[in-house]
């Protein structure tokens, strides 16, 4: 920015100056000719009026003249007659030589030249001089040279003052310029400031700033990336204590079990079978949280979700699904039916996509009524395949609706803790189906029953 208003700044000024300064070398090269042209025709006029070339012998206070008016010009005048020869010299070293240059010529035939030589600062100039006052036929040509030295000296001055102005506008210039960055750039100042407070770990710092559009807007979407962040955290938080008080339930239970077995002297077998059997109950629960924590870690999408896609007859995937956990709704009297409207293949990962559903037609088991019925429908169009599973349950009241995914989560903790259930089904559920880029949705009403539909797309795009 500073570059860029210097640029801007000092441009303009170096152009206007130079196109200035230009103007007033032509003006005053200009006048100075115009001046030396004066001084020469007015000589020229009196060589004329005193048949300077006519006269003979030639009239001494005319040479006069012409060597005064010679130190006047700061210069040299050479007058030539009509035979090309130099009949007078103010430097005196060419009379009688010969000049017979075009410059001369043309003068001759009544066209005057005036020259600038710039590289060894002088004019020259040719003017005619005529036989007499009546008699207008040129005679001769006076030839004058003039040094432009003073001139040009006086340009030099005045290039050289702008100058030094120039150097003293760049120097406030840039004293201003640096102010009005710095002044501009406070706020983006600031708001690194408050950045690296944040980085030093203080989540809460309040990172606001109305001075521009521009950093309030920034702020916001900083403020809004911070509280997802808090949110994740605080999840993480949760979730690590969710899990430390899930492991150490069963462990609890082991422990009460075993120190009142050993509290009784002389036990009888029975009772010993029995609360072993309680133990390895425990045992088993423990054993399946940890199962379904693994899953639901690796199903992270941090590990980078790896996916093992093939393509996989999905009626085949139900049916087996179905195979496996008939016996289980036998046990519980709970009728399980699969309705295939059309022959679905699709890219999945078939371990996990199965332990999805698998989880879906559990719960649909799990938390059935004596004697219900559970539905499983498989449907697709062009895109996706649609799985839909309803049963006749006890359902989940609206207000728990958006909580049965989470970790941990469950309605009615008795009956879960019941049913085996560890609170993870349904986060595995979701993980899974949001890898495989499909979506999952419920509908249900207590006491009535539930119904999930999964929606996977048929072909996988990484
Ligand atoms: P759990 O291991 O306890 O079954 P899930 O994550 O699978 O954990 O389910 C979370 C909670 O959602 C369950 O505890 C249960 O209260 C409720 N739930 C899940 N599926 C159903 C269903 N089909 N009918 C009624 N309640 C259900």
């Amino acid at each position: 920015m500073i570059v860029l208003f210097l640029l801007i700044g000092i441009a303009p000024m170096m152009v206007q100056s130079g196109i200035m300064i230009r103007a007033y070398q032509q003006s005053q090269l200009e006048s100075r000719m115009q001046e030396i042209q004066n001084q020469c025709t007015i000589l020229s006029n009196k060589l004329t009026r005193g048949a300077y070339l006519t006269s003979e012998p030639r009239d001494t206070l005319l040479d006069n003249e012409v060597s005064v008016r010679a130190d006047m010009l700061n210069g040299r005048i050479a007058v030539v007659d009509k035979n090309y020869r130099i009949i007078s010299d103010t430097f005196s070293l060419s009379v009688g030589r010969f000049n017979v240059s075009e410059e001369v010529i043309k003068c001759f035939n009544g066209e005057t030249t005036t020259r600038y030589n710039s590289r060894d600062r002088y004019a020259s100039l040719t003017i005619p001089i005529y036989a007499n006052d009546q008699n207008k036929q040129i005679e001769g040509v006076m030839i004058v040279t003039a040094s432009m030295d003073g001139v040009l000296d006086s340009i030099v001055t005045v290039s050289e003052r702008a100058s030094f102005l120039h150097l003293i506008l760049i120097f406030i210039l840039a004293i201003l310029v640096v102010f009005l960055v710095n002044l501009l750039m406070k706020p983006f100042v600031k708001l690194q400031r408050m950045l690296n407070r944040v980085e030093e770990g203080n989540l809460e710092e309040d990172i606001s700033s109305h001075e521009y559009k521009e950093t309030e807007r920034l702020t916001e979407a900083i403020s809004n990336t911070l509280k997802k962040l808090k949110a994740v955290d605080q999840s993480r938080e949760e979730f690590v204590s969710n899990v430390s008080h899930e492991l150490k339930t069963p462990i609890t239970s082991i422990r009460v079990l075993a120190d009142s077995l050993m509290s009784m002297e002389d036990a009888p077998v029975e009772l010993y079978r029995e609360f072993m059997t309680d133990i390895s109950d425990e045992i088993d629960r423990e054993s399946k949280i940890i199962d379904d924590l693994l899953s639901l870690v690796r199903m992270d999408k941090t590990e980078g979700g790896k996916l093992n896609i093939a393509q996989v007859n999905i009626n085949g995937l139900l049916e087996l699904i179905l195979k496996r956990l008939r016996p289980i709704a036998d046990k519980r009297n709970v009728e399980v039916i699969f309705e295939s409207i059309r022959e679905v293949t699709a890219d999945v990962d078939e371990m996990k996509l199965s332990l999805a559903l698998s989880n879906l037609v559990e719960n649909a088991i799990k938390y059935n009524v004596e004697g219900g019925w559970v539905r499983v429908t498989l449907d697709a169009d062009h895109k996706f395949f649609y799985v839909k599973v309803s049963d006749s349950g006890i359902g989940i009241p609206e207000e728990f609706q958006d909580h049965v995914f989470e970790r941990f989560y469950r309605v009615d903790k008795a009956r879960s803790r019941e049913t085996g259930g560890t609170g993870l089904g349904l986060a595995i559920t979701r993980n899974i189906v949001l890898l495989h880029q499909g979506a999952i949705k419920l509908s249900s009403k207590e006491g009535e029953g539930t119904v999930f539909t999964v929606r996977v797309p048929l072909t996988y795009i990484p």
